[in-house]
């Protein structure tokens, strides 16, 4: 059976004192049966490693370059990410395709560096609102996702999926679990074709989950927990989350 997994997608969000109040709130919270991540701006990542080592909640980045060292200025390498104890990193978030032009092939680029420094890529795939009401879901996130099994081949097993409609990103809006369900049900399927652990594959969901919302989405059969954006900024809405995954 899979584990449920909560992660915490901070954005550009905190500061060291929010930080360290909130980790410290979430450390009281817990421990919860599910797995439980953040995801923190780059400059936080030692603090946070700081203050969550030796505890069971991990930690991650929310982006990484696609190329391994060199004349990037501005980026951070994935090896940068695994020296700070970073378990995770998000690759491919919606806000990334959108403001920063990021394709399907640069996205699927970063998750096989991430893969290669030991990093556990969280590849984000979702439809806007013009394609869902075009009928184009189905398209939009198997291309998505596509890029990044082709790029990866049998280690598409060790990514981490996250589906999250674009249109439910920071807007209230979420969609149901039915909604979500047959989104992750279709890249299950795909992913089937790709890997014979498909089974063991965690596909989280995100958008706009909150602490009343979480558990009916969870119970899903292929929704394997949530990204977690809004909600993650406060220890109790986050610690509600948690217990409804566990
Ligand atoms: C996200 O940014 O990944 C996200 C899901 O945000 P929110 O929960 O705020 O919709």
């Amino acid at each position: 059976m899979r584990r449920k997994l909560v992660v915490g997608n901070w954005k550009m969000n905190g500061s060291r004192l929010a930080n360290a109040e909130l980790l410290a709130a979430l450390t009281a919270a817990g421990p919860w049966s599910c797995d439980v991540a953040v995801c923190a701006p780059f400059p936080y990542l030692a603090d946070v490693a700081l203050s969550l080592q030796g505890g069971r909640m991990t930690w991650g980045a929310q982006d990484c370059s696609s190329h391994e060292a060199g004349a990037y200025t501005g980026e951070v390498a994935a090896a940068m990410l695994a020296e700070f104890g970073c378990r995770y990193v998000i690759v491919g978030h919606s806000e990334r395709r959108a403001y920063h032009a990021e394709s399907d092939q640069l996205v699927a680029d970063k998750a096989k560096i991430a893969l290669a420094h030991g990093l556990t890529p969280i590849v984000c795939v979702g439809e806007t609102l013009a394609e869902r009401e075009g009928g184009h879901t189905d398209i939009v996130v198997k291309r998505q996702m596509s890029a990044v099994i082709h790029t990866l081949g049998h280690c598409i097993s060790q990514v981490v999926v996250a589906y999250e409609p674009v249109w439910a990103i920071g807007t209230g809006k979420t969609a149901t679990p039915e909604q979500a369900q047959a989104v992750h049900a279709l890249l299950r399927t795909q992913l089937h074709a790709a890997t014979p652990k498909v089974e063991e594959m965690q596909i989280l969901y995100g958008g706009s989950v909150k602490a009343d919302n979480a558990a009916s989405l969870f119970s899903q059969p292929d929704i394997d927990g949530g990204l977690i954006g809004g909600a993650s900024l406060k220890a109790a809405d986050f610690a509600a989350i948690c217990r409804a995954a566990a």
